[in-house]
């Protein structure tokens, strides 16, 4: 006997599974919401927002030093890394506090518990409890990959950590070179740390335009920060409080603290999946899903980063919204996984929608690239030495802009504005007709009027 009935039991209180629950509440559906950690889920808790927070705190560094080309004598500031970490935990709860509280006005109740399922209508709780559902939603997320076990892996701390560390390290390594890694080593180099980055490819931001990829890396680099490519950690050694990592390429790294970021894993160990035949999809180790999120029992879904389709928290609040007026609203939604903008909000930043120019090339038959590499207006009285990055990807036979990548300030703002333009399928004709505005770092995306490469076929063209 289970001790209580729902219409929708969502297991897992993140970004998507509150959104689910939401919104079947409001058609009407009597839904549960089990948390075992706190309710918000990675993006809130420890991932997006906490993030965001650490890397407007290291950017005031940088606005100092710039101040003085402006006339501004700025006495030596300092840092206080505690406070930091308390202003944000303050934030977080108060997040944390709304979630539950939306949570409770629309009318879903949460149950602060670990969900295991028993049967395919029933799902024990950590608390004793029983409850049998008439759908279940697995929202439940992803967590940091450790990779292979290295002597020493119980040194090496992820993104889970880092945001709860007790002391600002004075040096810091860390391994990846993806969203992640690259989001805090910046956010450690504008705080003053110094940061190595260990990545095991010839590049950092694979699967980014390639581009995009070596502006990033020059940048980061004339920041300060070590790259070293083409290695991977293989040890770690503590010695009081300091670390010693061994590299693959023979040489070693002393650190005050070593963090992994080497890409998270869909959690679906231990839910009683197998037992009632959920499937896993071979390819990327998620639930395995269709359009609908709808996985192999026909009652079960699965959104979000368990599915390890697109990770990023908008995907995951789309699809959660999309499962319930599906199953509850009597409107089957697809979500439209194409275009999506995504930034990585490294130091400078980096805003992407659509095809990368190499993409492009394999897929299209004729490509216009238009790029423009500048030094921002804000940095000539500053005397930072940087650049910023805008590049257009064209279907040369439509006109379509189907790429926009920029790499400098703001580009993560910029580029959600850009992604309703390539998701409307704007032609860079409509690109052009659009005035600039002056002076913006956005009004070279208006006034790029000669390709600097064509290519035919995949192959460069006069
Ligand atoms: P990513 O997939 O972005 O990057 C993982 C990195 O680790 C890659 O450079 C990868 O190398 C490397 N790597 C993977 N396995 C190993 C290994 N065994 N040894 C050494 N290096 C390895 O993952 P992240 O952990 O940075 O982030 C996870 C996901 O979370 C992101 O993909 C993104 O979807 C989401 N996210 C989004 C953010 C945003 O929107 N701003 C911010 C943070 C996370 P290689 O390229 O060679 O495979």
């Amino acid at each position: 006997m289970a001790d209580r009935d729902v219409d929708l039991f969502v297991i897992g209180g993140g970004s998507g599974g509150v959104r689910a629950a939401r919104i079947a509440a409001g058609y009407g559906a009597r839904v549960l919401v089990a948390e075992e950690y706190r309710v918000g889920g990675t993006c809130v808790i420890r991932g997006c927002v906490p993030k965001k927070l650490f890397v407007y705190a290291s950017h005031v560094q940088q606005e100092i030093e710039d101040a003085a080309g402006f006339g501004w004598s700025i006495p030596q500031a300092t840092f206080d890394w505690p406070t930091l970490i308390a202003n944000k935990d303050k934030e977080i709860a108060r997040l944390e506090a709304a979630y539950t509280a939306n949570l409770d006005r629309a009318g879903a109740d949460i149950v602060k518990a670990r969900a295991v399922f028993e049967d395919p209508h029933t799902l024990a709780l950590s608390n004793g409890e029983r409850v049998r559902a008439r759908h279940v939603l697995i929202a439940v997320g992803a967590a940091p990959n450790h990779g292979v076990e290295i002597p020493g892996i119980e040194h090496v701390i992820s993104s889970n950590e880092v945001f709860h560390l007790e002391k600002q390290p004075k040096r810091i390594l860390i391994q990846g070179g993806g969203y992640i890694a690259l989001e805090f080593a910046c956010i450690f180099a504008g705080l003053g740390t110094d940061v190595t980055l260990v990545y095991r490819g010839d590049n950092i931001l694979r699967g980014f335009d390639d581009d995009v990829r070596a502006h990033v890396r020059k940048e980061m680099e004339q920041a300060g920060i070590t790259i070293l490519t083409g290695c991977t950690l293989t040890a770690v050694s503590k010695h009081g409080e300091e670390f010693t990592s061994q590299l693959s390429n023979g040489s070693s790294v002393a650190s005050d603290q070593v963090m992994f970021a080497i890409g998270r894993h869909p959690n679906v160990a231990n839910l009683g999946l197998e037992k009632v035949g959920v499937a896993i999809n071979p390819k990327n180790g998620g639930v395995a899903v269709d359009g609908f999120s709808q996985s192999s029992v026909p009652h079960i879904y699965a959104i979000g980063d368990v599915t390890h389709r697109l990770n990023l928290t908008p995907v995951a609040i789309r699809e959660g919204h999309a499962f319930a007026d599906s199953v509850f609203g009597n409107k089957p939604t697809r979500v439209d996984h194409a275009d999506v903008p995504t930034a990585v909000f490294s130091q400078p930043e980096v805003g992407a929608v659509g095809l990368t120019e190499e993409q492009a090339r394999a897929q299209l038959a004729r490509v216009d690239i238009y790029k423009a590499d500048f030094k921002p207006l804000k940095a000539t009285l500053s005397g930072r030495q940087t650049r910023m990055l805008m590049k257009l990807i064209v279907d040369a036979d439509t006109d379509r802009v189907v790429g926009c990548h920029i790499v400098g300030d703001e580009a993560g703002e910029l580029i959600q504005v850009v992604g309703i333009a390539v998701k409307m399928k704007a032609t860079k004709a409509d690109f052009d007709a659009t005035m600039a505005l002056h002076p913006t770092a956005a009004e070279e995306l208006v006034t790029m009027r000669t390709p600097s490469a064509r290519y035919v076929r995949g192959v460069a063209a006069e």
